[in-house]
């Protein structure tokens, strides 16, 4: 159980930093043993790549829903709308499969 840096970012996910000391002292090999504990604790201003495209993927689903309430006042515009549609769906299923991913992650570190 070596000992390294942890950094918690601004949406609470967090991911490991620098390696910082051999559980034991002196390791004849110099090779860390593959098991981590957190010596520091830094917080760092970013959102992690997940929840950064998780906040991308809801952006553009309030984009298309936006679209879809003006087309309704439209006539002929049920393809548009489909499509918009189906943009939606795609990036709720990303957002879910990024949750998810994001999640275990989270379990395993905390
Ligand atoms: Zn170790
Ligand atoms: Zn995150």
């Amino acid at each position: 159980m070596c000992f390294y840096d942890a950094n918690e970012m601004a949406c609470k996910c967090w991911k490991w930093g620098e390696f910082r000391q051999f559980c034991v002292k002196d390791s004849p090999s110099g090779e860390v043993c593959g098991m981590k504990l957190v010596m520091n604790r830094y917080s760092l201003p970013n959102k992690c790549k997940k929840c950064t495209k998780i906040d991308e993927k809801q952006v553009i689903i309030r984009q298309e829903q936006d679209k879809i309430r003006k087309w309704r006042k439209a006539a002929d515009r049920g393809e548009s709308i489909a499509k918009a549609e189906e943009h939606i769906r795609q990036a709720t299923t990303r957002i879910e499969n990024l949750i998810q991913e994001r999640d275990e992650k989270r379990n395993t570190l905390a």
